[in-house]
């Protein structure tokens, strides 16, 4: 079967779950070629519905998790995103998608392995609003703050600060806290008050760094 079928077949498959619930997360997921983000070796199972080993003892998330995230986060055109984690650019592809050619995703990514190979994969799928870059996103990315929406694809012991700091004021915030075993957690920022709503337990290779967790 070809990547295309599958992928259709993945995309009505999460409709059917309620996890992908809006046209515009659809077309995304259809639009975005998870083959093109995982070792070659692994290609074939590029559309079961599951986080695959990247290297360095990290993993590309499970397509319903990407599909969970981008719906909670509500994001629309144009706007401008700091992604926590950009392991293989899977994540980010998508959420450009949704932003569109106006909008813009920043992606920060602790190891410098997984920087080479998501910005490989980006150019490989030909998209052009996603900008990669090596640091400790534990301390967000200050020099294109503030954004419209912040999420972390990792588990932090708590809500790193300069992240709340970093965010437009109506902006949104999901961040997993926990430690591999983790609650989503989404932050909604409005005139300075800050409101947290738990949207369930999920599973995150941790967060490291100054505002993370000390170890693996
Ligand atoms: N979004 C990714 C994708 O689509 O493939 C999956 C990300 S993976 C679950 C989590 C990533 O967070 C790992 O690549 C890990 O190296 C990274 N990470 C952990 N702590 C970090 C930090 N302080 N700054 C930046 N990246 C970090």
């Amino acid at each position: 079967m070809s990547f295309e079928k599958k992928r259709k077949q993945l995309v009505e498959h999460l409709k059917k779950e309620g996890r992908i619930k809006t046209e515009k997360v659809e077309k995304a997921f259809l639009e975005t070629p998870r083959e093109f983000f995982v070792p070659d070796t692994l290609k074939n199972y590029a559309y079961v519905d599951t986080p695959l080993e990247i290297g360095m003892g990290q993993t590309i998330s499970a397509p319903h998790m990407v599909a969970i995230m981008c719906e909670a986060l509500d994001l629309h055109e144009k706007q401008r995103i700091l992604e926590i984690g950009a392991g293989s650019g899977y994540h980010a592809a998508v959420v450009s998608k949704i932003v569109g050619e106006k909008g813009h995703v920043y992606s920060i990514e602790r190891i410098k392995e997984l920087v080479d190979f998501a910005k490989e994969n980006i150019e490989k799928a030909g998209i052009k609003n996603v900008t990669i870059i090596e640091g400790d996103g534990s301390e967000g990315l200050p020099e294109y703050a503030p954004y419209d929406r912040i999420y972390v694809t990792c588990a932090a012991p708590d809500i790193p600060p300069p992240l709340i700091e970093q965010l437009k004021n109506s902006g949104k915030l999901l961040i997993p806290i926990g430690r591999t075993i983790c609650e989503l957690i989404l932050l909604e920022k409005k005139d300075d008050k800050i409101k947290t709503t738990n949207l369930g337990g999920c599973a995150f290779v941790p967060l490291l760094g100054k505002y993370g967790h000390q170890s693996l």
